[in-house]
Order: C-alpha cells, then structure tokens, then sequence
C-alpha cells in the first residue's frame, strides 16, 4: 500500500491541473537541457523561509541547500559527511552559479537553540547542538550581553551567522578563487518571517539594510 499525507497528494493535484500546465514548456527544456540556475541560496530549513515562495522563483532558477539556521560549515577536507559542503560543490564546480546567496530569517529555532545554553538535547545524539556549535563563541558573546533585549540578542546572532556563514564560504578554494576573479558574488539576506521584510547585508559593512526598490 502506498501512503503520502493527503494534503500532499491534494497540493499535487493542484500544481498538475495549474502550475504544471503553464510551465510545462519549461520542464520540458529543463529536462531536456539540465538545469542551469544561476544562483545557490542556503537557507534554514524553517518551513517558513521557502527561497523559491520568497524569490518567487520558478523551476530550474535557484539550486537550494536548507539546514538548521543556513550555516555554512568552514572548507574541511577530512573525509567526514558534509552535505552543505557537496551540494556547494556541486553548484560551484559544475553548474557554475554566478551568485551564491546566504539567507537567514527571523525567529530562528536553530539560533534560538544556540542562545539558549540552559537547553538540554532533543535527543542523546544532540545533532542540533553539534551543528550549532559551529557558531558557539558568536552565541556565547551575544547570548552574554545584557545591553540587548532577548528578541535584539535573537536578531543579531542570526545576522552575525550570516557573515560567519559568507566567511566559511570563502575558506573554499574554488569559491575565494572565482570570488576574486569577479566571476562569483557572495551576498547575504535575511527574511523577516513576521512583515515579510527582506534585509541584504552591506558588503562593505556587513551591516542589514531594506533594499532601495525600483519606482
Ligand atoms: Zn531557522
């Protein structure tokens, strides 16, 4: 007996009789040539922050990698499991994307979970708390700060784990190499869950600012 969750099967049925209609031209190329998106996002898993719902993108247009609170782990070749590292890879070595986007959002669970030191593991592996470690002494500094209010503290690691995240990323030989020969853009945003507001990181300062929208 074959089993999906309903709601899928009937959200199916809708992208068949609708989407898939108009796009169909589309997948066809796309099946047909492979897919050459131009632009990798890696972003939380949250089923909040969807990149393609977001960018309202269509197939074919964004090569997505999603883990718990979009961190990029830094470039070790040590023979271990690295998925974030292989699908980043995959982008850069092969389809060549032109831009790779890291995006945060807010009220992450994941930095939640790093600000939160009293927290004990969801399970014996504690996979989560091994993962977040990866920006342990950024979340110990803010989580240590009594300047902010819990919410500002919240904010400001999801954003320092952006920058963090651009910084690993260019611990990759062949992404710091194609970055300095123009041929490869690094940027970071983060989603704002709540109003939907999109902040992109100053490269410069690395500071979040609202995008100027075209009239
Ligand atoms: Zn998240």
């Amino acid at each position: 007996m074959v089993h999906l969750p309903e709601h899928l099967l009937v959200g199916y049925r809708h992208f068949m009789s609708g989407r898939y209609v108009a796009e169909s031209g589309r997948y066809r190329d796309l099946a047909r040539e492979g897919q050459a998106p131009e632009t990798m996002v890696i972003a939380c898993c949250d089923s909040r922050s969807a990149p393609e719902v977001i960018f309202d993108s269509g197939p074919g247009e964004l090569f997505v990698v999603r883990n718990v609170a979009n961190l990029v782990p830094p470039y070790e070749p040590d023979g271990e499991f690295h998925s974030t590292s292989a699908a980043l890879e995959f982008a850069v070595q092969s389809l060549k994307v032109k831009n790779i986007v890291v995006m945060g959002h807010g009220r992450c669970g994941g930095i939640r979970a790093a600000l939160d030191t009293n927290a004990s593991p969801l399970s014996p592996g504690d996979f989560i708390g091994k993962w977040m470690s990866l920006i342990g002494p950024a979340a110990e500094t803010v989580s240590g700060s009594t300047l902010m209010t819990r919410s500002e503290r919240q904010t400001a690691l999801e954003r320092i784990s952006i920058r963090y995240s651009i910084a690993n990323l260019r611990t990759f030989p062949c992404v710091g190499i194609l970055e300095s020969k123009g041929r490869l853009t690094l940027s970071g945003a983060w989603f704002d869950i709540s109003t939907g507001e999109l902040w992109v990181m100053n490269r410069e300062t690395g500071d979040f600012e609202r995008p100027q929208e075209d009239a």
